[in-house]
């Protein structure tokens, strides 16, 4: 969830799942495309380079498994906010999903209450930390449930399967899976179970206004009994600052000027705020 709904444009593709308008922005897929490009290539030069010396080993090339990558961005987030959408569905809330240059967006259009008698219902804390959260979980638990799939099925791509074994020992019962000979079938599993895992966790950083973040404020307006804003801002400063510098360190240059933005915009809403007595 990020700042503004972007402008509908003849080139977006309009759709609709379980009754839920959905826009996709023409910006949406280039940026997938360029996001996934370093992925679908050196996936790509892998498969290439061993298709020589093994037999079956095999690459549909670059531009198709850019496609898949973009496919499963698009899946991974669609599941995302459908996550946050069911949730609004639940407290009786309309809203629909725009999928944008800066992922995606689930955005309440109507309450039933106002419909009927003029009265917008109003969410409470509780309400809003759990819409917030249902994104990012639901769309985890598809990331799970896919990567785990594919190993119970014998397909070993990564990912899940390291993580598995970083979390437990007892890696035996998928020790037999094999890594696809198609990088077709490697991308289809890999790249949605990479995508499904990485955005959610990032998603939950505490940096406003990613989700982690409205939940840090509506946590701390329930404790404290304020609107939460000033040190959900405060927080995402700090946190995001830090999380641009990892970025920094590790190479990942885009992540990194993402989270200074992100950073730079907590700031900004702190000083619009001004302090309040702790
Ligand atoms: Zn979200």
């Amino acid at each position: 969830m990020l700042i503004g709904e972007p402008m509908p444009s003849q080139y977006d593709w309009r759709f609709q799942i379980f009754g839920f308008p959905i826009r996709v922005t023409w910006l949406f897929w280039i940026i997938a495309a360029a996001l996934g490009y370093n992925q679908a290539m050196s996936l790509d030069e892998n498969y290439q380079r061993l298709a020589p010396a093994v037999e079956g080993v095999s690459s549909p090339g670059f531009p198709i498994l850019l496609c898949v990558w973009v496919a499963a961005t698009l899946l991974s987030i669609l599941v995302h906010e459908l996550g946050h959408a069911l949730a609004f569905r639940y407290f009786g809330i309309q809203s629909e999903i725009v999928l944008y240059h800066m992922g995606g967006l689930a955005i309440p259009t109507a309450g039933y209450l106002y419909q009927r008698g003029g009265f917008r219902r109003r969410l409470t804390d509780g309400n809003q930390i759990i819409i917030s959260a249902a994104g990012p979980l639901l769309q985890l638990a598809s990331g799970i449930v896919v990567g785990v799939g594919a190993l119970l099925a014998g397909i070993y791509t990564g990912e899940i399967g390291s993580w598995l074994k970083w979390f437990s020992a007892d890696a035996s019962w998928f020790a037999g899976a094999q890594i696809p000979e198609n990088a077709f079938t490697y991308a289809l599993i890999n790249f949605y179970v990479l995508i499904s895992l990485w955005w959610p966790l990032f998603n939950l950083l505490p940096v406003y206004p990613l989700d982690g973040g409205h939940i840090v404020q509506h946590t701390i307006a329930i404790v404290r009994r304020t609107d939460g804003l000033y040190e959900a801002n405060l927080i995402g400063a700090v946190v995001g600052f830090g999380v641009a510098w990892w970025f920094f360190r590790s190479g990942m240059t885009i992540n990194a000027l993402l989270f200074v933005s992100l950073a730079m915009s907590n700031v900004q809403a702190m000083q619009q705020q001004g302090p309040r007595i702790w």
